[in-house]
């Protein structure tokens, strides 16, 4: 037998994802339509890309600069682009503008970095702000107890807007573990949503390919799926 290519891979896998999305949503009390699917597309090359866009996916993740601006000009237009990966501020200038949504800030300077520039280029760029809730020293994000603290500062800075929260959880070998993970995101979000005195509060991004069904029972509404969706990586960054 021939070896799968990696649109049957992904025509295959998108349709039992969007099963999943769905069953998930519901236990939630909600349905597909409040939850975003977003595509990390690392690794993943353009035609692969603009087949999943066509089949439906409305929004994508890149995680390295220099990888997005490679794929870029190749991506068909009409898709949201978001950057999830960890974002020095040296590379700041070279994606703002590009896309619509910076998911991985992690600190106040990276946030006015991303301002100073898109008030050079004019426009407003929405960004989450990354939470490390499991406090793990090998990973970027405001600690919990910092969070709030830090989306009062973000949301005083002009040229950005705050859109929400993200995070990356301790990958957990228990269920109950992974779900104390997202509860504890999912308050803080609400905590934040219900001040009303930040303007543009919506998204909440979490749940990867292991356990966006869990993630969405949690209340996440942006799950981000890259193995699931396009078969594993060859390599990993
Ligand atoms: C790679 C990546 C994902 C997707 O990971 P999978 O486990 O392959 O679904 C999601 N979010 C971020 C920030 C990533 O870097």
């Amino acid at each position: 037998m021939m070896e799968k290519s990696s649109i049957e891979i992904f025509n295959q896998n998108y349709e039992e994802i969007t099963e999943k999305i769905a069953l998930a949503a519901e236990k939630s009390g909600r349905t597909s339509s409040d939850i975003t699917l977003l595509a990390a597309t690392k690794t993943v090359p353009a035609n692969v890309i603009n087949h999943a866009i066509s089949s439906g996916i409305t929004h994508i993740g890149e995680n390295r600069v220099q990888e997005f601006l490679q794929k870029e000009p190749d991506l068909t237009k009409n898709v949201h682009k978001h950057f999830i990966g960890h974002l020095q501020t040296n590379k700041v200038k070279d994606i703002v503008g590009k896309v619509e949504l910076i998911q991985s800030v992690d600190s106040i300077k990276l946030a006015k970095v991303i301002a100073e520039q898109s008030i050079k280029k004019g426009i407003i760029t929405e960004v989450l702000a990354e939470v490390n809730v499991g406090l793990e020293p090998s990973k970027s994000g405001f600690m919990p107890d910092a969070v709030l603290e830090a989306v009062d500062q973000i949301s005083e800075i002009k040229g950005i807007s705050l859109a929400g929260l993200m995070a990356i959880p301790p990958i957990c070998d228990n269920l109950q573990k992974n779900i104390q993970y997202f509860d504890k995101m999912y308050k803080l979000f609400v905590e934040i949503k219900d001040k009303k005195i930040y303007n543009n509060i919506k998204v909440l991004s979490m749940g990867m390919s292991d356990d966006y069904e869990t993630a969405i029972c949690c209340g996440s509404n942006m799950i981000r799926l890259g193995t699931a969706l396009f078969g594993r990586r060859n390599y990993n960054i």
